[in-house]
């Protein structure tokens, strides 16, 4: 047992995703190129939402590192800033944690320059391994290091992996490769990632993880990349996903059935706000500091149950 497994053995964690995404709403990171250069120009923003999303009920800060590898900044040119913004990042997500009293994860993100073959297998394991150097450096934990480690694939609309494994084998040998916990996370909303949770449940015997993006995905459009939206003829990601959105009580459901699969580790990916987190906290029996401020509708001005709101307003509502 470790930090994590003896947590996990306890209760179920929440880890909250989905930086890039938030990051570049807020105004603060390009869609495209989507390198998190907000970590070195505008560490307050990224500091902020750690706070945010601890707030909301998230277990764990997860350093902004995603897409802070050699590829992502070749393309933009800045493979001089690959180091100060590993290292800043982690710094930025380790004094939160500390300030916050959760856990700190270090993270490593799909590569992109990945084919299946030798030459790339080699490549990508010089990128993680460079990652992976600071961020033992900056106190995460990580499996080399004999600490934890998460590891989680994507599964696009071809139901496998880019390398051909299933998602089911791909767990299985990340379990046998010394994975703490299993699973999925990203470009699948919660209701095409989850029967596929399910077939990984089957077969692995270590924890497993479920981090859907916050999209209505559906079996046509398994994935956020993929939907499509009839009113417009452009493709929806990832800049036009909001009217994909899922709601807050939708997330709430995910969390209450992945708990019931017996998910252990929870998160929201790409597109997750903290009201999503608040939410998924709040399906697994939780009070985060944001539940202080959870919806009350009986004292809305109109639609209120309250003895408080007048009688001549709450006819009125039937004309809002
Ligand atoms: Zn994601």
């Amino acid at each position: 047992m470790n930090v994590l497994t003896e947590r996990l053995a306890a209760d179920a964690l929440i880890c909250a995703e989905g930086y890039l995404f938030e990051c570049e709403r807020r105004g603060y990171l390009q869609a495209g190129a989507f390198v998190p250069e907000v970590v070195l120009e505008h560490p307050e923003v990224v500091a902020e939402l750690h706070r945010e999303f601890v707030h909301a009920g998230s277990d764990v800060v997860e350093a902004f590192t995603y897409y802070g590898h050699r590829g992502k900044l070749r393309v933009i040119g800045k493979e001089d800033v690959l180091e100060p913004l590993n290292r800043r990042a982690l710094e930025i997500a380790s004094e939160v944690a500390r300030e916050t009293g959760t856990l700190l994860a270090g993270n490593l993100s799909n590569t992109n320059v990945f084919q299946p073959d030798a030459a790339t297998r080699r490549e990508v394991r010089g990128m993680f391994a460079e990652q992976v150097g600071w961020a033992v450096e900056a106190g995460v934990d990580i499996k080399e290091a004999g600490l934890p480690a998460v590891v989680t694939f994507t599964v696009n609309r071809t139901g496998h992996l880019r390398s051909g494994e299933s998602p089911e084998e791909a767990c299985q040998q990340a379990e046998a490769g010394g994975a703490d916990v299993v699973g999925l996370n990203c470009a699948r909303g919660p209701a095409s990632m989850l029967p596929i949770i399910e077939r990984i449940r089957g077969v692995v015997g270590c924890q497993v993880a479920a981090l859907p993006v916050p999209y209505r995905t559906s079996q046509e459009h398994p994935t956020m990349q993929s939907l499509a939206d009839p009113t417009r003829p452009e493709r929806p990601f990832p800049t036009a996903l909001d009217p994909f959105t899922c709601t807050r009580y939708e997330i709430g459901d995910f969390a209450r059935a992945a708990k019931e699969l017996g998910v252990a580790y929870l998160g929201v990916c790409c597109g997750a706000g903290p009201h999503h987190v608040r939410a998924l906290a709040e399906a697994l029996g939780r009070t985060p500091p944001a539940s202080r401020y959870a919806a009350d509708m009986s004292l809305h001005s109109y639609l209120g149950s309250d003895p408080a709101i007048s009688e001549a307003n709450r006819d009125y509502a039937r004309d809002l």
